[in-house]
């Protein structure tokens, strides 16, 4: 029986007679950081769909810490891409959003909420609105929200994808210290090759639709990563050869 916490077992999934994604079996570890790359229509946002019960398979089977996961709303933290903030809700009010969808919101989880804020570099901005915060900030308020799941399969759908290069790669380095501080186990979602070798322990390439993992690439560089090495050009070179739009 499998413990990992997230485990797809020959998974297929069709929007009505449109194949998404076909016979994807991957196995995420505990503490992994795994990136899921491939071309546009290729069936990444659907994977995580699926891992967090927003779509169901059409067949094969999902394992969420080794049980077999029929119901898995609620059990991931899952960032959808392009996740706004609400612009009529100040920072913490945004932060909680998630808690209250779950009868979560309390006395306890507000000031866990607060506590986190400063720890995501947010302190004194809880009672501003979004459009205050630069853009970076916005991205760690959106996060935050997110990990105020405290769900330890952390799902994220194109997280930085909408930030410019220079809070992008500032976000990236953050997001690595928080994935190591709480432990997460994290699958993230990117079109970025770069990205993807910055920043994960492995990567999964999809084929174009209806998606098949064509590659999987374990990073065995160091952190913090050198992008202007030599060996993190090879495995963005290896990547990019294996995507095929
Ligand atoms: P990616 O995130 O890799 O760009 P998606 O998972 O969003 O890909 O989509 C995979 C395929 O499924 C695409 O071809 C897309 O057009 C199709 N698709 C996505 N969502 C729906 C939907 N709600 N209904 C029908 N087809 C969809
Ligand atoms: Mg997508």
């Amino acid at each position: 029986m499998p413990t990992s916490p997230l485990q797809f077992e020959n998974v297929t999934h069709a929007y009505g007679q449109v194949a998404s994604v076909q016979n994807i079996n991957l196995t995420v570890e505990h503490g992994e950081f795994v990136a899921l790359i491939g071309p546009s229509g290729s069936g990444k946002s659907t994977l995580v769909k699926v891992a967090a019960g927003l779509e169901q398979p059409t067949s094969g089977q999902i394992y969420l810490n080794g049980s077999r996961a029929g119901k898995r709303l609620g059990q991931t933290a899952y960032m959808p891409q392009s996740n706004a903030l609400l612009p009529w809700r100040t920072v913490i009010e945004n932060v909680v959003l998630g808690l209250e969808f779950t009868g979560q919101r309390n006395r306890e989880t507000l000031n866990r909420a607060r506590e986190l804020l400063a720890q995501f570099g947010l302190a004194g901005f809880e009672d501003v609105y979004p459009a205050q915060l630069s853009g970076g900030m916005q991205q760690r308020a959106a996060f935050l929200r997110t990990f105020m799941m405290e769900r330890p399969l952390v799902l994220l759908d194109e997280p930085l994808s909408a930030l410019d290069a220079i809070t992008r790669a500032e976000i990236q380095d953050w997001l690595l210290g928080v994935w190591r501080h709480f432990n997460y186990t994290i699958v993230m979602v990117t079109h970025d090759v770069h990205e993807a070798v910055y920043m994960a322990d492995r990567v999964v390439v999809l084929s174009a639709r209806p998606g098949k993992i064509v590659r999987t690439v374990e990073v065995g560089l160091a952190r913090p990563r050198e992008r202007t090495n030599p060996a993190f050009h090879r495995y963005v070179a290896e990547l990019m050869a294996a995507i095929t739009v």
